[in-house]
């Protein structure tokens, strides 16, 4: 726990810092590095900036307008397109939400196999605690454990050798995955598994291999033996039909407003930019809800410790933190009792803010809820309706309209 929130300390004020250290190496110096094989003590080439986006502490559009000051867009293509990547898996899930819902039915019923199988039982506890003989996915699932980071290509490497040479329940490693990243995302964690699985862009499986392994990882493991040459067989339905995007609105002024901290948005400035008087404001914790066993010791203090120093944020501009609650309920006599008329929030992507949001919405109780929906996000989300080279296209028109500071 505590290397975790050493590397990554849950401020914005060290998100920042970590943003100005990268920003110089944002251009070429990324595109030629971004595929080596860094571990979080020494990133590298790449930013390391995932904790702080995941959480909103640091907002996409204010990271990419930071690069784009000392960049040209050409130089900077690469690292421009990975950011937009997670809008774009944002966007594919956001007009998919079943996606995450049948992942976490599938979870739930494979947390009971695991309680009930002994042989599944073991040889998930095996990869999970990094003792399945292959050196470098047990050193990758220690590294994991201690920092709560992964590098892309290790996520790569680890989710592969997870499902086509292991061959265990791709879910189960998703879920891995986000009890100990500090950057754990519904989105582009579960969408990541299904890409290495091969039933996102379907019929294209993953394949980690030796040579790949020993060249990004500049020879520290040039001996693999025993990696899957085939993919494991996974059966999974077509994808959902899209949906149209739920609603979001505009907060009425004239009412009494209360604004709702969550921790997918942990700096909303649009949601504060959107009402005229905001008196009150309380917080959400919902990580918890995302897995059936327990998040890891670090994931869930860098989002408590976050989320305190969002608060202590927001008192400065709007007056005394309110409380923290993770029900529906609670939010709603909350609200009642504190006179509240409107409340106020940053919109959630899919995911356990969302679950709790639309709780909300579905009970009687409590004033009215308004979502606001960041720019990049109502811009970029609708865009994700095929592959990503379609949704690339348009990044141009993306950064033309980014404003820094939403
Ligand atoms: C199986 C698997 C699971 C993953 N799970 C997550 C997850 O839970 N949360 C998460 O944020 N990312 C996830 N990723 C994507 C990616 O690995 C991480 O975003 C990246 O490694 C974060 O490190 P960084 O900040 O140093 O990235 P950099 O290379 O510095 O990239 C900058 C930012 O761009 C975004 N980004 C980069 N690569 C990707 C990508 N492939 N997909 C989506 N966004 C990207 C991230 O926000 C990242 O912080 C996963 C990838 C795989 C293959």
């Amino acid at each position: 726990m505590t290397q975790a929130l050493t590397l990554f300390p849950p401020t914005r004020a060290a998100g920042l810092e970590r943003l100005n250290n990268f920003v110089p190496k944002a251009g070429q110096d990324y595109g030629a590095g971004r595929n080596f094989y860094a571990p979080a003590q020494d990133p590298k080439a790449v930013s390391a900036l995932s904790p702080y986006l995941r959480s909103g502490i640091l907002s996409q559009s204010e990271v990419l307008h930071a690069v784009l000051q000392r960049h040209s867009a050409k130089a900077a293509d690469r690292f421009i397109t990975e950011v937009l990547w997670r809008s774009y898996w944002q966007g594919w899930l956001a007009l998919r939400p079943g996606v995450w819902d049948a992942y976490q039915t599938e979870l739930r019923r494979l947390f009971n196999e695991v309680q009930t199988q002994s042989g599944l039982r073991q040889r998930w506890e095996a990869a999970c605690l990094g003792q399945t003989g292959i050196a470098p996915f047990d050193d990758w699932a220690t590294e994991l454990a201690l920092t709560g980071y992964l590098h892309n290509h290790a996520r790569m490497w680890f989710a592969s050798i997870w499902v086509h040479t292991l061959k265990l329940p791709w879910q189960l490693g998703a879920d891995f995955f986000l009890r100990h990243l500090l950057d754990g995302c519904p989105a582009s964690n579960t969408l990541g598994w299904k890409w290495v699985a091969g039933i996102q862009t379907i019929g294209k499986p993953y394949m980690a291999t030796e040579e790949n392994i020993a060249k990004f990882t500049d020879g520290a493991y040039s001996a693999v033996p025993d990696l899957a040459q085939t993919p494991a067989n996974i059966h999974a339905p077509p994808h959902p039909e899209r949906q149209p995007l739920w609603q979001t609105g505009k907060p009425d002024p004239s009412l009494r407003s209360a604004l709702i901290l969550h921790e997918d948005d942990l700096n909303p400035l649009h949601a504060i930019a959107a009402v005229t008087t905001l008196g009150d404001n309380i917080s959400l914790t919902t990580t918890a809800s995302q897995t059936p066993w327990q998040n890891a010791p670090h994931v869930e203090a860098f989002r408590k410790n976050a989320l305190s120093d969002a608060r202590h944020r927001l008192a400065e501009q709007i007056g005394t933190a309110g409380p923290c609650v993770d029900g529906a309920k609670d939010l709603a006599s909350w609200a009642i009792k504190s006179g509240i008329e409107q409340l106020v929030t940053a919109d959630a992507p899919v995911g356990p803010t969302k679950i709790l949001l639309d709780s909300y919405d579905k009970q009687a109780e409590g004033p009215p809820l308004v979502r606001v929906r960041a720019p990049l996000n109502a811009a970029a989300w609708p865009l994700a309706t095929a592959g990503f080279f379609k949704f690339r296209k348009h990044i141009p028109d993306l950064l033309e309209g980014l404003d820094p500071n939403t």
